[in-house]
C-alpha cells in the first residue's frame, strides 16, 4: 500500500481514537447522573443501566485498543497485514474497518469459534 493511502488510514484511526475518548467522557458523566438519582429508580432498572454502561465501556475499550494497535502497526510499517496469516487484509476491508487486525477469512474463522465460547459462557 502506498504512503498516501496509509496516511489517510492513519488520519481516520486518529479521529476514531479521539471520538472514542470523547464518548467515554460523556458516558462517565451519564453514569454519575444515574448514581445520583438512585433513589428514584427501581433497583433492577439501575442495575440494567449499569450493566449496559459496563458493556458499552468494554466494547469501547476493545475498540480503542484495536485502533491504537493499528496506529502502532502503521508506525512499524506492518499495517494492512493479517496478524494471523500475514496475508494482505485488503483495502476495501480496511476502508470499512480501518482497525482490522485480520483478513476476512481469518476474521470469519475466529468469529465462528468465539460465538461458540459465547454460547458456552451463557449456558454455564
Ligand atoms: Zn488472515
Amino acid at each position: 500500500m502506498d504512503k498516501t493511502k496509509i496516511k489517510s488510514f492513519q488520519t481516520t484511526l486518529e479521529n476514531m481514537a479521539r471520538e472514542i475518548s470523547r464518548q467515554a467522557n460523556e458516558q462517565d458523566r451519564r453514569a454519575i447522573v444515574v448514581e445520583t438519582s438512585a433513589e428514584q429508580c427501581e433497583q433492577d432498572v439501575l442495575a440494567a443501566q449499569r450493566d449496559m454502561a459496563v458493556q458499552s465501556l468494554s466494547r469501547r475499550t476493545r475498540l480503542l485498543r484495536d485502533v491504537n494497535a493499528a496506529l502502532a502497526r502503521i508506525r512499524e510499517g506492518s499495517y494492512g497485514e493479517c496478524l494471523e496469516c500475514d496475508g494482505p487484509i485488503g483495502e476495501r476491508r480496511l476502508r470499512a474497518v480501518p482497525q482490522a487486525r485480520h483478513c476476512i477469512a481469518c476474521q470469519e474463522r475466529m468469529e465462528g469459534s468465539s460465538q461458540c465460547s459465547f454460547r458456552v459462557q451463557w449456558a454455564a
